[in-house]
């Protein structure tokens, strides 16, 4: 996950967001969040002079700062020029950056009953924000004249990029409609705003309300103690006896891979695939049709053939075609190995006599059966050899093989909480200062679940050198002093993804803040971290680092070895799920104004797809708060995937070269991928450090196909 920030991506989408250098002494009392970083590194947050009361004026006064930068920017009465213009806007909002960079970290890391307050009055302050710069007509007609002017020929290829993501981002949010198509589209995107709550809302609800009551023990076998706890306190909450299975992934997904009565695996099954589907007053179907409609509507618009075409003109993909060709290419082979499964699971059930046909409720229940049977790899015997600090020291000997950075711990440096660690990042050669690097392992109150990486400050070089300093923040439960903090594999690699959200931070070399670092398209931004993920099993990395906690040996090959074959168990499964969703996804937003019926559409769909009657789609659609939930993964789904071929792809530079630790592929990517932010089109990287476009190949591998 990158980017913790779901406010800040607002805010960014918006445009306002710009870093600067310029000085404001002429405060006389100073609120301590709006004042410049100072201290070492080239000035560091201040968390130790954080006061959750001064979070709203802060904020206030750095709004309208911002407002009133950009106001003088866009009533210039020189003529528009890319310096005084698109330069000045990335010059404008300095005060906000900061303070709004800190206000996000402690809505992460830090969120009591008193912050949450001030969030819920700010929040819709910073939508306002966002609208009033996009909806400046002045501003938006000198972007345009800059745009469109023949003096940007002679402008860096970056400034140039710079002109193109700025103009595009206000394009596309509707500055160059007329007056009265302004209006449409608000009424638009308002009525839209409320369809995604009401979908949302009938999705909750049934979630909410629906379950399957149990009321003897014997309705639970093969659940274990821990389910049936949950169970047994769902219920009491529900004020029912017995248990209950909620309708929800946590609560259902478990009981159809363990539980051994098939008549209630069928009922659970049927209840959580119908969510929004039941036809009554939570039915999601007509709310459905008609964010379809206006979706279209609003695209048409804008200029665009499709709902999907405008979505993915930015990304990577650029045109939906290309991405329903991966979609496409992958679904065949993954449909033949759904048939293997099927195939094995269905020979298992025929050796215990249980007379049977595969349906979509024994899936997940005879898949668990051929995984032990065949692997019986045991998750506490892996975490005895991955140890928290280790882990760590793992990461940091990789960065210092591929990026040539080394890491040590600085002491100087205010934290908001005493876990919080900094180190110092330098180049290993020249021992020239790169950034500094926050780690906030464990997990506390205020603070959210999973793992993620911020961006503290972007690197950027407009007016003077500004180094990155960025953070990696994960939940893991704190030992007892002095004894080691024991990881699964699956929590190393996730470690090892969010550093590479954080390398590919602190790699960054460009000149303008927008463009900066890990500020790339959707379908793009996951897959250095991705590739980060290919390390941990290296044998350099095991060898030296996955050691028994007690004895100190290395990792045993035979488990590694068992790690590996099992990643590619259950695929089929767990790819046609993901790309039936995918492909509904892409159909149903490429379809444009034509009256549509989601259950029918489905149904013919998956029809002509050959979906395999065994499984169902992770999410159906009157349930896909990804394409109807907001606007944010509609006709997005397939970037998922599209990020993953990626990943396997540049990983094969390396396995075909001198492989992992090949320091000439390693210079190339640092080069051509992880130092370039946003400042070229990223296909283009991609052929910068490939030599070619990715292929599909290395993913189908990967996966197993
Ligand atoms: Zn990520």
């Amino acid at each position: 996950m990158l980017a913790a920030f779901a406010g800040f991506g607002l805010y960014m989408s918006s445009e306002t967001i710009s870093r600067a250098s310029t000085s404001e002494k002429e405060n006389t009392i100073e609120n301590p969040l709006v004042a410049e970083w100072s201290g070492p590194f080239g000035g560091v947050p201040a968390f130790d002079k954080v006061k959750v009361a001064d979070f709203k004026p802060a904020l206030e006064e750095a709004m309208a700062e911002q407002l009133a930068e950009i106001d003088k920017i866009a009533n210039n009465s020189e003529p528009p020029s890319f310096e005084n213009t698109i330069a000045a806007m990335e010059r404008a909002g300095s005060k906000m950056e900061r303070v709004s960079t800190i206000y996000f970290i402690w809505s992460g890391n830090m969120k009591d009953a008193a912050f949450a307050a001030v969030e819920r009055e700010m929040a819709p302050k910073f939508a306002a924000l966002g609208d009033k710069i996009t909806q400046n007509e002045n501003l938006f007609k000198r972007i345009e004249a800059v745009y469109n002017s023949p003096e940007k020929q002679k402008l860096t290829s970056e400034q140039q990029r710079l002109v193109w993501v700025r103009y595009t981002n206000f394009v596309r949010a509707g500055a160059r409609l007329n007056a009265e198509q302004k209006a449409r589209l608000s009424q638009i995107n308002q009525q839209l705003a409320s369809l995604f709550t009401k979908f949302g809302q009938n999705l909750l609800k049934d979630e909410n309300e629906q379950y399957v009551h149990l009321r003897s023990e014997s309705e639970l076998s093969g659940m274990s103690q821990s389910y049936k706890d949950a169970a047994a306190s769902a219920a009491a909450s529900k004020k029912v006896d017995g248990w209950i299975v909620s309708n929800t992934r946590s609560s259902v997904d478990p009981f159809l891979t363990y539980s051994e009565r098939r008549d209630l695996r069928e009922k659970v099954w049927k209840m959580f695939v119908n969510r929004g589907d039941g036809g009554g007053a939570t039915d999601n179907n007509a709310t459905i049709t008609e964010i379809l409609q206006l979706r279209a509507e609003r695209a048409k618009m804008l200029g665009y053939q499709t709902h999907a075409h405008w979505r993915l003109e930015n990304a990577m993909a650029k045109t939906p075609e290309r991405a329903m060709e991966l979609l496409e290419a992958v679904w065949t082979p993954v449909v033949e190995r759904v048939k293997e499964e099927v195939r094995d699971m269905q020979a298992l059930a025929d050796k215990e006599g249980a007379k049977i046909t595969i349906e979509p409720w024994d899936y997940r229940y005879y898949m668990e059966k051929v995984r032990k049977e065949r692997y019986d790899l045991d998750a506490n015997e892996v975490k005895q050899y991955l140890q928290l600090d280790k882990i760590r020291d793992a990461m940091f000997f990789v960065a210092g093989e591929l990026f040539n950075f080394t890491f040590s711990p600085v002491k100087n440096v205010p934290v908001f909480h005493p876990d919080v660690t900094v180190w110092e990042v330098k180049d290993k050669t020249s021992g020239k200062h790169v950034g500094l690097w926050y780690f906030d392992p464990y997990a506390r109150d205020g603070k959210r679940s999973g793992a993620w990486m911020n961006a503290y400050r972007s690197q950027e070089r407009m007016d003077k050198p500004i180094t990155t300093i960025v953070s990696n923040n994960s939940n893991f439960v704190k030992g007892k002093p002095g004894e080691p903090v024991l990881i699964s594999w699956d929590d190393a690699s996730t470690m090892f993804h969010e550093f590479g959200h954080a390398l590919h931070g602190l790699s960054s070399d460009v000149t303008y803040p927008t463009l900066s670092g890990t500020n790339v398209a959707r379908d793009y931004v996951e897959f250095p971290s991705q590739l980060l993920e290919h390390w941990l099993s290296t044998p350099q990395v095991l060898q030296k680092y996955a050691v028994h906690y007690q004895t100190g040996k290395p990792i045993p090959q035979s488990l590694v070895d068992k790690i590996e074959k099992s990643a590619t168990f259950n695929q089929g499964f767990a790819t046609t799920e993901y790309l039936s969703s995918a492909l509904i996804d892409m159909k149903l937003h490429l379809a444009g104004s034509q009256l549509i019926d989601p259950d029918k559409f489905e149904r013919e769909t998956l029809a002509s797809l050959g979906m395999p009657r065994e499984l169902v789609m992770r999410h159906r659609t009157p349930q896909f708060a990804h394409a109807f939930g907001s606007d944010g993964y509609s006709a997005g789904y397939y970037s998922y995937l599209w990020s993953d071929v990626i990943t396997a792809d540049s990983f094969g530079a390396f396995t075909e070269g001198k492989g992992p630790y090949d320091k000439a592929v390693g210079k190339k990517l640092v080069k051509n991928i992880f130092s370039v932010g946003n400042t070229i089109d990223p296909a283009e990287a991609y052929r910068n450090f490939r030599g070619r476009d990715p292929k599909v190949e290395a993913l189908m591998k990967k996966r197993g196909f």
